[in-house]
């Protein structure tokens, strides 16, 4: 034990970066026992339509309940996921589940619906991102226009060139692409208006708390312009109350993703919402 080997080794062990180091290192490997147990499963989070209030977008949003203990939040397990390369192989069991989910939903009756799911670099990089989406599309018998995916402004911006190759295939398929995030990272406006893109989503920092700040009032309104000044739509994350919602709706974003219409759903709820009876 590093304790018994002396005072400068027990201090290295118990550093906090060895503690961390320590932490993720379990996580990673009940990370991987929960994928082969299927502990993972993905929730639906409605984005309302600011005219008429309708439900036709949803993000797929991943979701981890361990057999014992609570439930962990992607924001931390997908990160450990990415490090230890299991990210390619969740986000298809999750392509695959949101294909399985549109087809149940065509059958009961739904109209037109998109269902966005979030992608990782390394999904991206790996090179047969697309032929996994082609494949499950046909398997599925489903179109594209019924599929949406998410990409970061970090993600496009570390391979400019790859990335916009990949979404312009992905795009040939009638998938919409959403920049996740938007306003967090680095994307040039240079680049912004060449990018094979159709949605913006404005993230959650700037919207939480908008009235009572000025400047990110005048950062949300900015957004909105740009966007709609490059044909694009916007999807505002993270509205919590009535005014941010009123507010969001005056400048013209056309969608609004927060709790306070609907939080991340199993998609059981999401279909009594969908399709109750009259
Ligand atoms: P994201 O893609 O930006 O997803 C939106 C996050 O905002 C979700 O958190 C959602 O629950 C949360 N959110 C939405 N509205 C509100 C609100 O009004 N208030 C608050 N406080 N939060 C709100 P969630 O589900 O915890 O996911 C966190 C992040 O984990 C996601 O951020 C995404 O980056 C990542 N993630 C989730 N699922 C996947 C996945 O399937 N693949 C990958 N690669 N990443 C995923
Ligand atoms: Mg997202
Ligand atoms: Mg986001
Ligand atoms: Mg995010």
């Amino acid at each position: 034990h590093a304790k018994e080997q002396g005072r400068s080794n027990y201090e290295f062990f118990d550093s906090p970066l060895e503690r961390l180091a320590h932490f993720q290192l379990e996580l990673e490997n009940k990370l991987r026992q929960a994928i082969a147990n299927q502990e993972l499963t993905v929730f639906y989070q409605p984005q309302v339509e600011t005219q008429g209030q309708t439900i036709k977008r949803m993000e797929a949003l991943l979701r981890w309940f361990p057999v014992t203990g609570s439930a962990i939040s992607p924001a931390d397990f997908v990160p450990v996921a990415e490090r230890a390369g299991l990210i390619s192989d969740v986000g298809l069991m999750v392509l695959e589940k949101v294909c399985e989910t549109i087809v149940k939903w065509r059958q009961l009756g739904a109209g037109d619906f998109c269902i966005s799911v979030n992608l990782s670099a390394q999904q991206i990089a790996e090179g047969n991102l697309v032929e996994h989406i082609e494949r499950l599309l046909s398997q599925y018998n489903i179109s594209g226009q019924y599929l949406e995916v998410e990409i970061t402004e970090s993600i496009l911006m570390e391979n400019l060139e790859n990335v916009t190759a990949v979404l312009n295939q992905i795009r040939e398929l009638g998938i919409t692409v959403a920049i996740d995030d938007f306003g967090t990272g680095y994307s040039s406006l240079k680049y912004l208006q060449k990018l094979p893109i159709d949605i913006l989503k404005i993230d959650r920092s700037f919207i939480n708390n908008v009235l009572e700040d000025k400047n990110k009032q005048s950062i949300v309104n900015a957004i909105v312009l740009l966007g709609h000044g490059l044909k694009l739509q916007l999807v505002a994350e993270g509205a919590e109350d009535k005014p941010t919602v009123d507010f969001l709706t005056e400048l013209g974003c056309e969608f609004i993703q927060g709790f306070y219409f609907y939080k991340p759903m199993p998609a059981q709820e999401i279909e009594r919402i969908l399709f109750k009876p009259e």
